[in-house]
């Protein structure tokens, strides 16, 4: 197999590359839940409470935040975005349509 960070010839079972020391560690990319807690709280928000849009939005924010540092180790950025989007129309929805 190949180093991940250097693409040299590292042996099945070393686990740091010899060469620039990275881990060879094959990094499991897992669904952040907060995305996809955001995704949901948007679109009950849009049709119960604002306050659900609004924990939505927050949530989606700091969701994409998570993803945006992890370097590819957390996946659901489009939940996250799709959070913010129906969180938005949530709120928007609360103050337009009264
Ligand atoms: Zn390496």
């Amino acid at each position: 197999m190949n180093c991940p960070n250097c693409s040299a010839q590292v042996n099945e079972g070393i686990h740091i590359c010899p060469i620039c020391q990275a881990s060879t560690h094959v990094r499991t990319e897992r669904l952040s839940s907060l995305a996809v807690t955001s995704f949901v709280l948007g679109i009950l928000g849009i049709g119960l409470w604002v306050l659900l849009a609004v924990a939505g939005c927050a949530a989606g924010f700091l969701a994409y935040t998570f993803i945006e540092r992890s370097g590819g180790a957390l996946k659901g950025r489009p939940f996250a975005i799709a959070g913010v989007l129906l969180s938005a129309a949530g709120i928007a929805r609360h103050f337009w349509l009264r």
